[in-house]
């Protein structure tokens, strides 16, 4: 599973931060997602749970943010929010939106003690 690997990877992430900050147990963790980065968010959870057993972030709270579609609206020349990829810009109604974001996926903060 795609998220599983994810997961490895945010865990990796904290074990450093972990060894860099000296911190020894992680309470929260949010994740900015963005609605193109392909993530179910179901199995993100799940996966999360399950790598982060028997770590530092051993029941530690996942929360994720989820983000807007950023795009550049020519009609309008300025950046815009979409809904989705293929989804007109709100304030003109024009398709020639060109997608400049939304496939982000990074850890925003966490909290730790
Ligand atoms: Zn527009």
């Amino acid at each position: 599973m795609h998220e599983m690997s994810i997961c490895e990877g945010i865990l990796q992430v904290i074990e450093d931060q972990a060894k860099a900050q000296q911190f020894a147990r992680v309470k929260r963790v949010r994740l900015e997602i963005g609605p193109l980065a392909g993530v179910e968010l179901e199995a993100l959870t799940f996966s999360y749970d399950v790598v982060t057993k028997n770590s530092i972030a051993h029941e530690s709270k996942l929360e994720v943010i989820e983000l807007p579609v950023n795009g550049w609206c020519m009609p309008c020349a300025k950046q815009v929010s979409v809904a989705a990829r293929y989804e007109p810009c709100p304030d003109c109604g024009s398709y020639q939106v060109e997608i400049t974001g939304g496939d982000e996926l990074r850890i925003k903060d966490m909290e730790v003690e």
